[in-house]
């Protein structure tokens, strides 16, 4: 697979796929624009260049249709202030107005398509949509990592109809950083994972234990394994289904030699609410009616043990309800722990960088990943069908 300085790009037109899916608040203010801030390498390189960049992404899930709320123009406008440059976002990302436009481009300028999704046919990957858009480019830029694991016509069907396509210096990041954290990592690489979705982890969970040297599961994954184990959980968060399938993993672990450490405390309460009453309890002694809702301090401790003899550590999930501050301890330690390790540590996007964000600790992580559902795809030992196509892109 091609990457973005291997191509000619000199006064060429060139579109960029961008994941700018960022955070927005009731005023449609952006929370957190790590998201645009990471497109910037790309951006600056192809101006630079003086080409003639034109930028596609998404913002939420208007369904096909347009949803005034979920207008690109406050990605645009945080977008000029880290330019310096005005950038306006176009009505629409296809038609004869945006093509007249892109025509009458000069070298150095911009032009910022609106939001994909308020055609059915991106997510569709629907191919005269992607036609659509790939007549405006010489040249096809995909950097929108967090939106990898999707066959989309932006970042996949497109591809059939630009003659030149490669990765943007975020795409490229995004895969080096997991190279290096699982398919060659310093070892003893540990892996922690917790969060709620079991479901959706729970397959990269399997691969993770043919990788890691150590794996860590905390937060609402582990009350399924606790629960496999036996240990009555009381109300906490368990999905029934994966119980054997986590007894299956628990096997596979102690024939495979991985160590496998779960919680051995927990804070507990009646329900997940600021205002609840909270005990710490080993896990044997969680009470009925009672829910396990972040780990407690001697699971803090032992994980801090293992923590500290990782030079790799790859981490996707926080260990409680980090969000309600009786429940946030637990995250906010092994948060401040892994900043503290000298392992290479990377978090897989999501809510985990959420709470490195507020828990001060973002410049002390090797590498946060802007790609929640990528990341774990990737985990998984998935193929993700956009750096495909690039790849199949690449050989013509
Ligand atoms: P995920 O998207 O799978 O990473 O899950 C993140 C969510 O898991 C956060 O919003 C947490 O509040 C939630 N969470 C973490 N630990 C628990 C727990 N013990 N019980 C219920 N939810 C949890």
């Amino acid at each position: 697979m091609k990457y973005l300085n291997e191509v000619d790009i000199k006064g060429k037109k060139v579109l960029c796929r961008f994941d700018f899916n960022v955070p927005l608040d009731e005023h449609l203010t952006i929370a957190d624009d790590r998201r645009i801030r990471a497109a910037l390498p790309t951006i600056n390189y192809v101006l630079d260049e003086d080409a003639k960049l034109i930028i596609t992404a998404h913002l939420g899930r208007p369904g096909g249709k347009v949803v005034e709320s979920q207008r690109l123009t406050p990605v645009a406008r945080r977008l000029s202030r880290l330019l310096d440059r005005e950038i306006v976002v176009e009505r629409d990302c296809i038609g004869d107005d945006i093509q007249y436009l892109v025509d009458n481009m000069t070298p150095g300028s911009i032009v910022f398509l609106e939001n994909l999704r308020f055609h059915k046919g991106e997510t569709e990957n629907d191919s005269s949509f992607a036609k659509a858009l790939g007549r405006y480019a010489d040249v096809y830029v995909d950097d929108a990592f967090g939106n990898a694991h999707r066959s989309h016509a932006s970042n996949v069907g497109i591809t059939k109809y630009v003659k030149e396509c490669c990765g943007g210096f975020l795409m490229k990041r995004e895969l080096n950083y997991f190279k290096s954290a699982l398919k060659k990592p310093y070892r003893p690489l540990v892996a922690i994972v917790g969060g709620s979705k079991v479901s959706d982890k729970l397959a990269a969970l399997v691969n993770l234990v043919n990788v890691a040297d150590k794996v860590i599961v905390g937060g609402g994954m582990a009350f399924t394994f606790l629960k496999s184990l036996g240990v009555e959980v009381g109300t906490s968060l368990v999905d029934e289904n994966l119980i054997t399938m986590a007894q299956k993993v628990i096997r596979k672990v102690s024939k495979s030699g991985v160590k496998f450490y779960l919680p051995i405390d927990c804070v507990i309460a009646q329900k997940k609410s600021k205002t609840a009453v909270t005990k710490i309890v080993p896990v044997q002694e969680i009470i009925p009616n009672w829910m396990g809702l972040d780990i407690g301090p001697a699971s803090i401790r032992l994980f801090s043990e293992v923590i500290g003899s990782a030079r790799t550590i790859v981490w996707n999930g926080p260990m409680g309800v980090f969000e309600i501050d009786a429940f946030s301890r637990g995250t906010y330690a092994m948060i401040h722990r892994v900043a503290d390790s000298h392992a290479l540590t990377i978090i897989g996007g999501g809510d985990t960088d959420v709470a490195v964000h507020r828990a001060g600790e973002t410049d002390n992580i090797s590498y946060i990943s802007t790609g929640g559902g990528a990341f774990l795809d990737l985990v998984e030992g998935k193929k993700l069908p956009a750096i495909e196509a690039l790849k199949k892109c690449s050989k013509r």
